[in-house]
């Protein structure tokens, strides 16, 4: 399996402060690959070095061993949390906008189907729910059939009914054969969904293996309990 994206000493320094600290990884192709850590382990700072948005103190990221640059930007789906979405229409037209972008875009009834979205198309968007905004904002992320998907914290403030069902599309999509980065808070979600995982705190990378092997080595191999609340964080 190669790798689809690799980051080799990537620094991000805010004045004085080192928010992440020369971190090496790579992501081989077609898995789930999550980011862990605490609230300030700079989990956001890599993710959004690696999709363009900040640019890294130091530091290489490649795609398909190549340098990342705006060539790659339709190939990456992200699903940024703060997207605001158009209001006074509907999901189903908001597809259609998006969609409009681009010159060979996802079929619609394959967007629907991935992101569970029949049940709300005619749905105006101010009135979607938590976890029916993170199905839309997955949908829209899907539409330019990117090779590999970002998803930043997805699940956070879900109740855990739709937390489950985010994980659902997002196996989903990964057996379509998309590579996924996950970051979050959650190590049962890291637990289901990611194949390899690297934990971050102050700015570095503590560990970088497999769940089960982790969960081995800090947990005697025991299956961290989904809790009713969702709040399992590490
Ligand atoms: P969370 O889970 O709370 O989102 P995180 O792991 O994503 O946390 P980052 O948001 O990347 O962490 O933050 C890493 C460090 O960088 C923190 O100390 C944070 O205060 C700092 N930081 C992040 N963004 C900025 C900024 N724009 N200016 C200054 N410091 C920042």
């Amino acid at each position: 399996m190669s790798d689809i994206m690799t980051i080799r000493g990537l620094t991000k320094d805010y004045g004085t402060i080192r928010a992440v600290d020369s971190i090496d990884f790579s992501i081989p192709e077609g898995i789930c690959f999550g980011l862990l850590g605490p609230n300030g382990a700079g989990k956001t700072t890599t993710i959004e070095m690696m999709e363009g948005i900040l640019t890294p103190t130091a530091g290489q990221i490649t795609f398909r061993g190549k340098e990342l640059d705006t060539r790659f930007r339709e190939r990456i789906g992200i699903q940024f949390q703060s997207t605001a979405l158009p209001e006074f229409i509907t999901v189903r037209e908001t597809l259609e906008l998006f969609s409009a972008f681009y010159p060979n875009p996802r079929p619609m009834d394959e967007v629907i189907r991935l992101c569970s979205l029949e049940d709300i198309l005619e749905q105006d968007n101010r009135k979607l729910s938590g976890g029916q905004r993170q199905r839309m904002l997955l949908g829209l992320a899907i539409i330019p059939k990117p090779e590999m998907i970002f998803l930043d914290e997805p699940t956070t403030g879900l109740d855990p009914q739709a937390r489950r069902n985010f994980w659902d599309l997002i196996q989903g999509i990964k057996k379509e054969k998309t590579t996924i980065l996950l970051t979050t808070h959650y190590m049962d979600e890291a637990q289901i969904l990611c194949d390899q995982i690297a934990i971050m705190d102050h700015g570095k990378v503590l560990e970088l293996d497999t769940p089960q092997r982790l969960l081995a080595k800090h947990f005697d191999g025991a299956l961290v309990r989904i809790p009713r609340e969702g709040n399992s964080t590490i």
